[in-house]
């Protein structure tokens, strides 16, 4: 994850909440992405370190666990950038220029300047990140699988040329619900400002949702609604574990026989009662002077022999050992 702001409930959705469940069956390495973070943002690296210990709290606030998965940090692991380097040399430019997100981002963050070597290196940076771990599996929603399917070329070819050395990532596919904004545009994102971050305080979460889009038609509690598309009712489905409750607000709410004001209320106390342990884990681990430093370097350590025994066995591969 890219510590470029504080994460937010598209976040759970769509990464946290499909990644805790995987540390029982895998052994998991979760990472702060932060030269990744400079692929858009190397004009403000100023809050760059505090967003990474910030997340790095959400992330245990959601139930990763440092003690069963390893966290680290990408720069503290420089071996990333020595085989992102060594994979450049086989990759043909066009195989970057061609990934969807490459245009995508292009033209929807107009204010950036992506026009850098780094902005078109991105996924296979990405690629090193993952086989440098020799990595089975990689969980992905819907808007990384192109990057990972590059990274599997990149992989093959790789090894076409030096023999078997590093292996072919396979997608786990997670949960690829995008949770919509706010505001009701269709992702809740940091730069849209259409957020509810993990961090909140319940109080911040019920003003949110107090002021959220909902149907513009409705101008009375009496007039029928439109539940279909409703940023309140997707947010009920996803977070409000009372089905009961959630199927008789949209009866009523079809029927135009409740209030806007009722509805999301029952969700603001629902996304609380969902982000109470959260704010609980985090807190604690950010209440303890030093341990989130403690658990990245210890981490990134660990992470880094893994790192140094795989390119070893690429150097050999390509035949760059001095003796
Ligand atoms: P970002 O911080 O936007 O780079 O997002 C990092 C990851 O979080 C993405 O690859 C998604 O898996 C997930 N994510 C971010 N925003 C949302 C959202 N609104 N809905 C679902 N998943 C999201």
């Amino acid at each position: 994850m890219r510590p470029t702001g504080r994460l937010h409930l598209g976040h759970l959705v769509g990464a946290l909440g499909n990644w805790v469940p995987l540390q029982a069956q895998y052994d998991c390495y979760y990472f702060v992405a932060d030269w990744h973070a400079l692929t858009s943002d190397f004009a403000e690296t100023g809050s760059l370190v505090s967003y990474a210990y910030e997340n790095v709290a959400d992330w245990i606030g959601a139930g990763l666990d440092p003690e069963r998965s390893t966290f680290f940090v990408q720069s503290l692991v420089p071996e990333h950038a020595e085989l992102y380097l060594l994979l450049s040399m086989v990759v043909p430019v066009p195989w970057l220029e061609r990934v969807p997100t490459y245009k995508e981002q292009q033209d929807a963050l107009k204010d950036k300047d992506l026009s850098s070597i780094g902005f078109l290196g991105y996924p296979l940076l990405q690629t090193a990140d993952v086989a440098i771990y020799d990595a089975q599996y990689v969980p992905v929603g819907g808007d990384q699988v192109a990057h990972l399917e590059l990274a599997r070329e990149v992989v093959r070819r790789f090894n076409k040329f030096f023999g078997d050395v590093i292996v072919e990532p396979l997608p786990l596919l997670t949960n690829i619900d995008r949770l919509p904004g706010l505001d009701g545009d269709k992702k809740m994102s940091k730069s849209l400002g259409n957020t509810i971050h993990l961090s909140d305080t319940p109080d911040e979460v019920k003003k949110k949702v107090m002021r959220m889009y909902t149907d513009p038609k409705r101008v009375r509690s009496d007039i029928p609604g439109t539940v279909e598309g409703n940023p309140v009712f997707t947010y009920h489905d996803a977070f409000n574990p009372d089905t009961a409750q959630v199927d008789a607000f949209k009866a009523r709410y079809r029927a135009g026989t409740i209030g806007d004001v009722e509805v999301k209320a029952a969700l603001a106390t629902a996304l609380n009662a969902r982000l109470d342990p959260i704010r609980e884990r985090r807190a604690a681990a950010l209440a303890k002077p030093g341990y989130l430093h403690e658990v990245l370097v210890e981490g990134s350590r660990r992470a880094r022999v893994m790192a140094g025994e795989t390119m070893a066995r690429v150097r050999e591969a390509i035949r760059i050992v001095y003796r």
